[in-house]
């Protein structure tokens, strides 16, 4: 299993210390990459690599597409050849043939330290995860520490409306641009459309991994990686010719971003419920209605918007509804008000009213009248990121309440000594794997190439409801330090409260899983 468990202790040590004082530029990560000295293989402890290294721009940093064919070129000989099964993107996979444990991967003595999970990440995700995590500490937690006046003072963070402030925004900009120099911020995303297509196991591991290590603290971590409903991801390969190339360019480099307009104030969990429309004009349409709890729309260039295109089939929830792409500074397009939630004074959540705004046949998403096709599969990425985001978080807080445990001391002892603290964080633990185990599974089916609507509905909802009680029980082990800023927690937690309603909530979530089982999908 990835964790930071599996990179060989003097590779993690050589990135933190190289890491001190690098400078905050684009593609960075790669540069450090660059000069770390080599382990050679993980697996068989030769020294250097299987292929030469990838050929450089002549500037010093590898060229991304050749990086990731020399790492699949480097493929340890034990799995190359005929039997190697090839995964997304060509990520190496275990032969068909091969015998269970093989097929898990199951570490092996000697070769490998033990792990807690047997599912084996094929090396070359490894190694995308270890540079990851090298990344995040250059260019999100030293951001976050350099820019500590501006990013934890909420009145220079926000500004009077409750946008994000231009400075903070800039930040956020940063991070993007410099995860896709890096090669990061397009990985999960589909090669037809210009991303590394490294499937749903990197999409979820890297989310799972980008949680915790930035906690909820280091919150720009949360553009390192293009969420779906801000940046490219398979709901926008079918978008038409003329937006790949008026929209993709920018969203791909992480100069621009978007967001998703699906839940309007009459239309939630209910979504074909929504009756914002698109009524004809000349060659197009124009875009009346409303739009809620709508995530980064303080500050997207584009918005998803879901319309109604065919009132009677639309009422007979036989299709109707389509997609447009939508640019927020379209006439008619107005940020009604920034959504403040959790007693923060500004947030990411807005209320937007669309108020004839003028659409192109070029702007349309997929087929028209099937849209919600399209929502459907948003809603299911934002499923499996907030099943990583949960584990990331709750074992971020785990980690620092057992920390925590060893050292406070109270009646003469270390709280960890109570069984009354221990046992609660052994129950977390218990969880946090289970929840861990479920997710890097539905990864896997989804990567093969099933739906997996039950298993993607069992996951997010255990996910999110066993990690928002493990970071609850890391609030209590700290005692009143649970409630302070600088701990994190409370934040962690609202986090987690937050996405026990987002992308489906619980209930819906049990409605889907029954539907599946009344069916007779009753394998588990
Ligand atoms: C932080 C956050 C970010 C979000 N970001 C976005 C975004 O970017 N874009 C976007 O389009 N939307 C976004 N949403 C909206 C989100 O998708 C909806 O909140 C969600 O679908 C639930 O809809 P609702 O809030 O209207 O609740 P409702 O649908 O009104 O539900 C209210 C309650 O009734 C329950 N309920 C409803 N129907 C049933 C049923 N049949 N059986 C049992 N219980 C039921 C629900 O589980 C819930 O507890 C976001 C929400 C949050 C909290």
């Amino acid at each position: 299993m990835v964790t930071a468990r599996v990179v060989p202790r003097g590779r993690r040590q050589a990135r933190r210390s190289s890491s001190a004082g690098a400078p905050l530029a684009p593609g960075t990560a790669w540069a450090m990459r660059r000069r770390r000295p080599s382990f050679g293989c993980a697996r068989c402890r030769q020294a250097g690599s299987h292929a030469p290294e990838a050929p450089s721009k002549g500037d010093g940093r590898p060229r991304l597409g050749a990086l990731v064919a020399g790492r699949r070129a480097r493929t340890h000989p034990a799995t190359a050849g005929p039997a190697a099964a090839r995964g997304p993107a060509g990520l190496s996979l275990p032969s068909p043939t091969a015998t269970a444990s093989q097929a898990l991967g199951a570490p092996r003595l000697g070769s490998r330290a033990m792990s807690a999970i047997a599912f084996h990440l094929p090396d070359e995700l490894q190694d995308v995860l270890a540079d990851l995590e090298a990344f995040l500490a250059t260019e999100v937690i030293a951001r976050h520490e350099k820019h500590a006046d501006l990013l934890e003072d909420p009145r220079r963070l926000y500004d009077e409306d409750g946008r994000h402030s231009a400075p903070a925004q800039q930040l956020i900009r940063e991070v993007r641009q410099a995860s896709s120099a890096a090669g990061f911020f397009n990985l999960s995303v589909p090669p037809s459309i210009g991303g590394r297509g490294l499937g749903y196991l990197a999409y979820y591991s890297a989310w799972e991994l980008a949680n915790r290590t930035c906690g909820p603290r280091n919150w720009l971590g949360t553009f390192a990686l293009s969420h779906w409903a801000f940046g490219p991801s398979a709901v926008l390969e079918q978008v038409t010719d003329e937006a790949r190339e008026r929209f993709l360019p920018g969203l791909l480099a992480g100069d621009t971003s978007m967001c998703f307009g699906l839940s309007e104030p009459g239309a939630g969990s209910d979504a074909a419920a929504l009756t914002t429309r698109a009524e004809p004009d000349g060659d197009g349409w124009r875009v009346h209605g409303r739009k809620i709890w709508t995530t980064n729309v303080t500050f997207a260039d584009w918005m998803v918007v879901f319309a109604v295109t065919d009132a009677e089939r639309a009422a007979r929830r036989r299709g109707g509804i389509s997609a447009f792409l939508v640019p927020t500074d379209a006439p008619g397009f107005r940020l009604d008000r920034v959504i403040r939630m959790h007693g923060h004074i500004g947030g990411v959540e807005g209320e937007t009213v669309l108020d004839g705004v003028p659409v192109e046949p070029w702007q349309l998403v997929g087929p028209l009248d099937d849209g919600l096709r399209i929502g459907l599969l948003g809603v299911s990425l934002g499923r499996v990121y907030n099943s990583a985001r949960s584990v990331g978080l709750a074992r971020w807080s785990l980690e620092k309440a057992i920390a925590y445990a060893k050292d406070r001391v109270a009646f003469g002892q270390p709280i960890a000594d109570y069984q009354g603290v221990s046992f609660p964080l052994a129950e977390s633990a218990m969880q946090v794997h289970a929840a861990h185990l479920m997710g890097l599974n539905v990864a896997q089916l989804l990567d093969q190439g099933g739906r997996a609507v039950k298993e993607l509905s069992m996951t997010k909802a255990f996910s999110v409801e066993v990690c928002l009680r493990a970071v609850d029980r890391a609030i209590q082990t700290h005692g009143a330090r649970g409630f302070v800023n600088e701990e994190g927690l409370v934040e962690a937690y609202n986090t987690l409260r937050l996405i026990n309603v987002a992308d489906g909530t619980n209930e819906i979530l049990r409605r889907t899983i029954f539907q599946q089982l009344a069916k007779g999908d009753l394998d588990l």
